[in-house]
């Protein structure tokens, strides 16, 4: 019986499923051990205001891994955050990222440059998040001022009560928010009120065809209409073209992300 209940679940899988399964599951035990083994490399990308102001970088997490090279976080954040190694991967991200903005601080060409950094929803519901930036900030010596958090919407459908409470302590120490890939989410707007934001950030998708899609035009337009209402600071990413830079600089956004102005990279500046 237990046989047949087996067999027909099996069934559902086609082999092209049951392959990726089994990679995942053989991803996710690699993914334990690659933080001892040193397999992480922060990439950066550069954020700028118009016209040619370098206001900092994004962090992106790089898993050089042994035998398939660069593996995506596209690939590998999912399964950090369903196996919850994303909260000591997320530390150290956090960590590796306040020491390069202390390390900057003695160089006054860099003093100034912003880290923003992605933070997983798994990462706010653990307990102690507050504490863990509040010590790793002091252990550092990190300007908080110059950190930021990148959030997305999923945020708020887990528990948008604790969540507000969480944001509001983190940016009592002075580290400021981004509302990351906005627009792209399924929570409603009068989140907007509630949440202590700084930014938020225009995603890839409705920046790609701005120029030829009258809807993504209506969108972006109506982001950055809305970001000005509410006293925050816009940003578009995924900025590839001089043709979507002159769009969104004619339409008020002045933040900038995107092959244009720069790839993600190792730290060589
Ligand atoms: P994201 O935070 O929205 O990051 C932007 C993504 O767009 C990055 O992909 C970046 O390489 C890519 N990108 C930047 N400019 C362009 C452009 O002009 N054109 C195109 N086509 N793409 C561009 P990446 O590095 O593969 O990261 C994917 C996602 O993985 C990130 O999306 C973020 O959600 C997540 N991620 C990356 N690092 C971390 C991390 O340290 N912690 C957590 N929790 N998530 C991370
Ligand atoms: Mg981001
Ligand atoms: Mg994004
Ligand atoms: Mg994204």
């Amino acid at each position: 019986q237990t046989r047949h209940a087996g067999l027909n679940r099996i069934a559902f899988f086609n082999p092209e499923m049951q392959a990726k399964v089994v990679e995942h599951v053989l991803l996710e035990d690699q993914l334990r051990s690659a933080l001892k083994e040193n397999q992480f490399v922060l990439y950066f990308q550069p954020q700028v205001q118009f016209p040619d102001t370098r206001v900092g970088y994004e962090v992106l997490l790089r898993w050089q891994h042994p035998e398939r090279g660069m593996v995506s976080p596209a690939v590998f954040i999912p399964l950090a955050e369903k196996s919850r190694l994303i909260l000591p991967i997320g530390r150290w991200v956090l960590e590796q990222a306040c020491q390069t903005l202390a390390r900057w601080q003695d160089d006054p060409a860099k003093a100034s440059w912003q880290l923003a950094v992605n933070v997983s929803v798994v990462q706010f519901q653990g307990v102690g998040f507050t504490e863990q930036v509040a010590t790793i900030i002091r252990q550092t010596g990190a300007p908080p001022r110059l950190l930021k958090l990148e959030v997305t919407e999923s945020l708020l459908m887990e528990d948008p009560e604790r969540v507000a409470q969480v944001m509001s302590e983190i940016r009592g120490l002075g580290v400021r928010f981004s509302l990351d890939d906005f627009g792209t989410g399924y929570s409603s707007l009068s989140y907007l009120k509630r949440l202590s934001l700084d930014q938020i950030k225009i995603d890839q998708s409705f920046v790609r065809d701005v120029t030829t899609n009258p809807a993504s035009a209506a969108i972006v337009d109506s982001i950055i209409g809305l970001s000005q209402g509410l006293g925050l600071e816009v940003i578009a990413e995924g900025v590839e073209t001089g043709a979507q830079r002159d769009w969104l600089v004619a339409h008020g956004c002045d933040h900038f992300q995107g092959y244009l102005f720069g790839r993600p990279g190792p730290e060589v500046f």
